[in-house]
């Protein structure tokens, strides 16, 4: 079992990953701070944030994991994904491009991950609904294939973000209590 359970409290590793761009930092810090930032500067410094939340009366931590934009080199290390059981796999849904690299995505998931790993697909910028290249069936067609969650979400105006990450976090709770 890779999530460490301590007393009454639980500790869950999550990653976000995905092509450079898309939003996963801004994600995080919309989860974790409730903020935005519109400067598209690459993430340098912080490896996660830790999220408290409480499930059935217990402390669950999420350990949530951003890349500090090694993904635009396609060198996301095995220690990234070590001991991770969630994960959001993020595209943009202005940019097509991002959605058609989903796939390998899910399989960097395959080749350093458990499978019971909880997986949830993330359609980004949900705001830029006109400059839309992914439609939200071809989302929702390509997560029930895959066997994963889905939803549509936008840092920049909040929408989903929370539930977007809740999710995973009760899944993963659920597959360990
Ligand atoms: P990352 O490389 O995947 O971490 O992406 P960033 O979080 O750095 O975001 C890349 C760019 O997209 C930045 O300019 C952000 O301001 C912008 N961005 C992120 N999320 C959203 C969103 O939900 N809507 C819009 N319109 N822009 C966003
Ligand atoms: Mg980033």
């Amino acid at each position: 079992e890779q999530s460490e359970e301590v007393g009454e409290e639980y500790l869950f590793k999550i990653v976000i990953i995905g092509d450079s761009a898309v939003g996963k930092s801004n994600l995080l810090s919309r989860f974790a701070r409730n903020e935005f930032d519109s400067n598209s500067k690459a993430t340098i410094g912080v490896e996660f944030q830790t999220q408290v939340l409480e499930i059935d009366g217990k402390e669950v931590k999420a350990q949530i994991w951003d890349t500090a934009g090694q993904e635009r080199f396609r060198a996301v290390t095995s220690a990234y994904y070590r001991g991770a059981v969630g994960a959001l796999i993020v595209y943009d849904i202005s940019r097509r491009s991002t959605f058609d690299s989903v796939k390998r995505w899910l399989d960097e998931l395959t080749t350093h991950c458990d499978s019971t790993l909880a997986r949830m697909l993330v359609g980004n910028k949900c705001d830029l609904e006109n400059i839309r290249e992914v439609s939200i069936e071809e989302g929702k067609s390509l997560a029930e294939e895959e066997g994963l969650f889905f939803m549509e979400t936008s840092a920049l105006d909040s929408t989903n973000v929370q539930t977007a990450f809740e999710i995973v976090i009760r899944e993963i709770y659920t597959n360990i209590s």
